[in-house]
């Protein structure tokens, strides 16, 4: 089945008592048994639950994996990957990283005695390098945010294989219509399927796909013990938003290459970080494992200060000021303050986060509005 028909059809078939062709909603905790532990495949709603599983079926087929666990925000699912971890395990990450993961990772597993190191992951020397005796996961971001950086999947994936490390990627900002990184040699796909995968802005949660048996145990285990489970409306929004994923990533897909463009040229205009200039470092290593080059595009302003960039982005009226991205809607931000706070100045800049730096996440309107407000953001300054 080629990718756009699977949005619509993988895993799932119309349900049996109706014919409803959408799943329905299962609101419920329990399920009746005929007799003790015999029943019809559930027993508690923690465990399982039809809608969730209706979701994580379709997911599974995206990123062409055996299974899918989903969880009830990406972190949640980010929470209970890196729960397979024993003290004295190290992780080494992306410099670049989604602001929540960072403090994930340092302020609630680095108390419990596993270490991370951040790397400069466009290198898959660095990633090489950084790699001890312990170390048990890769932990990849490709394109990262807000920095747009690429990482070189089945490069790092190979060097993971080799050193019985798992390769980890967070494919949220590319999404499954973009890449699937399993079919490039990593052993789990991370998603806050808050984003692209809903797509409107309208739900919270995460999802981990994965082909290997000790990852989909550990995850099943983690779900049914630690509980963070999308309750199943949120996963009904999750299954109806994914059936336009295709023709959402496609739009816009073609309105950050515009805007890229036009951004490019500019006279207001600094650095323009969008993977899909030719001069971009990782062009190639994108154009290779990416079908394009997502709807995220990176900016800062000539004059390059924190006050300019925030005055551009309080006078954006299509663009809403919002962390988050991925939604039909087109989003602007700020990741200093606002998404990545939580990562050290120091070390934001370190990996090339400067304060004056500008996020569209494109949404999917017509691309001369969206044009024209960022034209009257610049004669605002
Ligand atoms: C938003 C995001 C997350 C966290 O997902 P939530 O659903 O907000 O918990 C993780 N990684 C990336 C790249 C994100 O953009």
């Amino acid at each position: 089945m080629k990718f756009n028909t699977k949005t619509i059809h993988a895993g799932q078939k119309p349900e049996e008592t109706s014919g409803s062709v959408m799943p329905p909603v299962f609101f419920t905790s329990t399920y009746a048994q005929e007799a003790p532990n015999k029943h019809k495949g559930h027993e508690y709603a923690r465990v399982t639950n039809p809608t969730r599983t209706a979701l994580e079926n379709l997911l599974s087929g995206l990123e062409d994996a055996r299974c899918t666990c989903a969880f009830a925000s990406g972190c949640a699912a980010m929470d209970a990957l890196l729960k397979m971890l024993r003290p004295g395990d190290h992780v080494v990450a992306t410099n670049d990283l989604y602001g929540g993961s960072y403090r994930l990772f340092k302020e609630v597993f680095e108390p419990f005695g596993i270490s991370f190191s951040f790397v400069d992951m466009r290198s898959v020397d660095n990633v090489g390098k950084a790699i001890t005796p312990d170390t048990r996961m890769l932990w990849v971001e490709t394109p990262t945010n807000p920095l747009l950086k690429i990482a070189d999947i089945a490069g790092i994936a190979g060097l993971g294989k080799h050193h019985g490390a798992y390769t980890v990627v967070d494919n949220t900002f590319a999404s499954p219509a973009l890449q699937q990184p399993l079919n490039q040699g990593a052993d789990a796909v991370v998603h806050s399927t808050t984003k692209y995968l809903g797509g409107h802005s309208d739900l919270i949660g995460g999802a981990v796909s994965t082909s290997n048996d000790e990852i989909y145990e550990n995850l099943t285990f983690q779900t049914k013990t630690t509980g963070a489970v999308p309750g199943p409306m949120d996963c009904y929004l999750a299954l109806r938003g994914i059936k336009t994923l295709s023709l959402r990533v496609e739009r816009s897909c073609q309105n950050a290459r515009a805007l890229a463009d036009y951004l490019r040229n500019h006279p207001m205009t600094g650095d323009v970080r969008y993977p899909g200039h030719s001069d971009h470092p990782g062009h190639e290593i994108a154009a290779k494992q990416m079908s394009d080059f997502g709807g995220m595009v990176s900016f800062s302003l000539k004059s390059d200060d924190q006050e300019s960039a925030e005055k551009f982005m309080s006078n954006t009226s299509v663009f809403t000021l919002a962390e988050s991205l991925g939604g039909v809607e087109s989003l602007i931000s700020h990741p200093a303050s606002m998404t990545h706070a939580s990562i050290p100045k120091n070390i934001r800049e370190e990996a090339g986060l400067k304060d004056s730096l500008i996020r569209l996440s494109v949404g999917i309107e017509d691309i001369d509005d969206l044009i024209a407000d960022l034209d009257s953001a610049f004669d605002s300054l």
